[in-house]
């Protein structure tokens, strides 16, 4: 249900699990057993954990918005961190010359010394590109508006 908000918490570098294919009660014994917090559109859901957010809006501004509310010191630039499909550890990777580079990465502006970012767990490539641009835009726009 929050997936979009999922990626965008992990843009800023948030530790952001996502529950798929688990019943309200498998959703609240994981959220506890790792201590984490939980967001939820579902007010039954929400109301088995205490560590939780009910989030009303089904737009993505207005639950970021909601999220920054409940922790005013959300960070809100974008960090290569986490990786937004998988939540994995993304670190610097050096790609070496004769491997090819993956479709779709800028090889000219690697070799010109565009850093790149490589998620531990299922290898995705990241790198600061025009998507990141709007992001970054996106998350400014979002945090210049009023927290109510
Ligand atoms: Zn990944």
């Amino acid at each position: 249900m929050l997936g979009r908000l999922t990626r965008y918490l992990r843009f800023v570098g948030l530790d952001t699990a996502y529950a798929r294919g688990l019943t309200d009660h498998e959703v609240a014994t994981w959220a506890r057993t790792e201590g984490r917090f939980l967001l939820t559109r579902d007010r039954a859901l929400a109301g088995q954990v205490e560590a939780s957010l009910l989030l009303h809006s089904a737009a993505l501004v207005d639950q970021w918005r909601a999220v920054r509310r409940r922790f005013p010191d959300l960070p809100t630039e974008v960090r290569f961190d986490r990786c937004t499909i998988c939540n994995g550890v993304l670190t610097p990777h050096r790609p070496s010359g004769d491997r090819p580079l993956p479709a779709g990465t800028p090889e000219e502006r690697v070799r010109a010394g565009l850093p790149l970012f490589k998620c531990q767990a299922c290898g995705h490539l990241y790198w600061e590109g025009s998507h990141t641009a709007d992001v970054r835009a996106r998350l400014h726009a979002w945090t210049a508006g009023p927290i109510e």
